[in-house]
């Protein structure tokens, strides 16, 4: 059975709603369409707020099979949709939509940057991932494939989160570190005095402390919080790498 296009529109069921840390639930939906999601795609949640206005907004699964996904997502006291999220009972039904990312992993070591008008693959020996809380999904779900499928990939994930309380995934991570010889985890923490590992916010000198020095075959990744999204760019740059890209 083939998978669902992009943009179409389909139902899904909330089957399993975990919470995983002090603000992030692990969900779990059944979908009624094959929506096979690739590593690092992912899909948009479409509803509507209490004055009808829209809200939509999108989710990486770290698991999906066929009509069966998973993803953690973090929920903002503050936010539009998240709450709503927070609150839904199980066998509830939400419209989603899958969408096209900025970066699709083909497999054995093939990229494609801008998918949704290039359909050239490239193909890098090492990837450079920076994430920030929640961002750690589009990373994780290539890192879990690349090292399922043994793929000759390099990669070095540099993951930064407030407090150790926040890791999203860490024994996940953890494992996969353990499990495949081509994976390099670092945590960064800038809200935990006393922590043994790395502390503070991600600078030049971090990156020149934990990833090795790129080439043209290095792709550099990140996906964070807006003002750390910026900083990274603006570091990637000054870390002379060529090929960057924002999940
Ligand atoms: C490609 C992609 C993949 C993603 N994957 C994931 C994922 O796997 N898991 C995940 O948890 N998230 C993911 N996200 C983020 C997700 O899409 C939402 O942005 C997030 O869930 C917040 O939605 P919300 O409607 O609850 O919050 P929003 O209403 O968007 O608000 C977010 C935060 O900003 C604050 N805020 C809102 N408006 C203002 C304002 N005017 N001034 C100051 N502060 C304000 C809110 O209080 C809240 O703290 C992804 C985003 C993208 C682009």
């Amino acid at each position: 059975m083939s998978s669902i296009d992009y943009d179409k529109t389909f139902d899904a069921t909330l089957v399993k709603k975990d919470q995983i840390t002090h603000d992030t639930y692990l969900f779990g939906f059944q979908s009624e369409v094959d929506i096979q999601l690739e590593p690092a795609e992912h899909f948009q949640i479409l509803m509507k707020d209490s004055d009808g206005i829209d809200i939509n907004r999108n989710y990486t699964p770290i698991l999906s099979q066929q009509r069966y996904f998973e993803v953690p997502i973090k929920i903002y006291p503050l936010g539009s949709l998240t709450p709503i999220l927070a609150k839904l009972s199980i066998n509830s039904k939400l419209q989603m939509q899958r969408k096209i990312g900025k970066l699709a992993y083909m497999g054995a070591n093939k990229f494609i940057i801008a998918p949704k008008i290039n359909k050239q693959f490239q193909v890098f020996k090492t990837m450079l991932m920076i994430c920030g809380g929640t961002g750690i999904t589009p990373a994780f779900s290539i890192i879990k494939h690349v090292c399922q499928k043994k793929d000759p990939l390099h990669m070095h994930l540099l993951y930064a989160n407030k407090t150790s309380q926040d890791i999203l995934l860490k024994d996940q991570l953890t494992k996969f570190q353990n499990e495949c010889p081509n994976l390099k985890v670092t945590h960064i923490l800038d809200k935990e005095p006393g922590y043994k590992g790395l502390q503070g916010y991600v600078t030049l000198d971090v990156l020149k402390q934990v990833f090795p020095s790129p080439n043209n075959d290095t792709i550099g990744t990140f996906c964070g919080p807006t003002a750390m999204n910026k900083v990274v760019a603006e570091l990637y740059k000054n870390y002379n790498i060529q090929t960057v890209v924002k999940f």
